[in-house]
């Protein structure tokens, strides 16, 4: 396959049919999105963000970008600038890995450090403050921007459907901005309404009315309900522990040889556990938003 630009390496992403032990002789597919070129889901939603905001007239060529993000997607959005050249600045809380931090900036982002015990809150309003001091400044704002779900509703939606010829019986996927599950959601109980759906988040996460607390689990936690929900089918809500999640990180490796970060971990054990409800033979889709080789400093495989 030869390539003219990085660019062209996002997206259509391989979906895997896991061969491994599930409950009610159900199978579970997941789809590979460490595979894209900057490493995970987020640089579907760079590329959206800043394409669209160009369609819209949002950005000119010296506009600076500024996003608030846990990491992916700043990484995401610092590709998707490079390309035309845009100055970026990405508002980072201090606690998400550092290997992430490192890739933003050697894409040739700015990064400010918020503090982690301001949560991802502190990172918007930060974001919000630098926007109002930077003339020609734009900020995407993944939290609020409908093009967030639009980017997977248009994108990795079909490409779902296009790879399995069984019905869905089942959509798993965690949640961070939201945007991933809502966009996916929309599009599959669009086509087939019996598709269940099921969303993912970690203990601390505030879906399950819980006690909002700090998570090992990268990626996914809601501080806010996220405003893309209200426009779509939610069936069920897991909480799923890092205990849990990370004890599928380290079965994946072990057993398929494949690397998965930990909010993958937390879909995986959504997903087993949702096939119990399941009548048998079901057949569930979920999502693998990066790799654990991002999250080493974090001693993904040694806890
Ligand atoms: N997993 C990982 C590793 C992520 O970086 C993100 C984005 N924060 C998600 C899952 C959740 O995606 P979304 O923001 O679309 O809910």
């Amino acid at each position: 396959m030869l390539i003219k630009a990085v660019s062209e390496l996002i997206g259509h992403t391989p979906l895997i049919d896991l061969h491994i032990n599930v409950p009610r002789h159900s199978h579970i597919y997941a789809k590979l999105e460490m595979f894209n070129p900057g490493g995970s889901i987020k640089d579907r939603l760079g590329q959206y963000l800043i394409q669209d905001a160009i369609n819209q007239h949002q950005i000119t060529k010296d506009t600076t970008i500024i996003e608030p993000t846990a990491g992916n997607t700043g990484i995401g959005v610092a590709l998707a600038a490079q390309s035309y050249q845009l100055p970026t600045i990405l508002v980072v809380p201090e606690k998400f890995s550092c290997e992430k931090q490192i890739l933003m900036k050697a894409l040739g982002a700015t990064l400010i450090n918020t503090p982690s015990d301001q949560g991802i809150r502190g990172a918007i309003e930060k974001a919000e403050q630098l926007a109002s001091e930077i003339p020609n400044s734009f900020v995407p704002m993944q939290f609020q921007n409908p093009a967030n779900p639009a980017t997977y509703y248009h994108t990795l939606a079909p490409e779902l459907l296009n790879d399995i010829d069984h019905p869905i019986d089942a959509f798993v996927a965690g949640a961070g901005s939201g945007g991933t599950f809502a966009g996916i959601a929309k599009y599959l109980t669009e086509q087939n309404p019996h598709t269940k759906t099921v969303v993912v988040e970690p203990e601390g996460s505030i879906l399950n009315g819980g006690p909002a607390h700090s998570h090992r689990t990268e990626g996914i936690g809601v501080e806010f309900i996220p405003p893309f929900f209200k426009e779509v089918p939610i069936d069920e809500i897991l909480t799923i522990s890092d205990a849990d999640a990370f004890k599928q990180v380290k079965e994946m490796a072990a057993s398929q040889g494949l690397f998965i970060g930990s909010s993958s971990g937390a879909a995986l054990a959504a997903s087993l556990r949702i096939a119990e409800s399941l009548p048998d033979n079901s057949h569930i889709v979920t999502i693998f938003p990066d790799s654990s080789e991002r999250y080493m400093s974090e001693h993904i495989y040694e806890s």
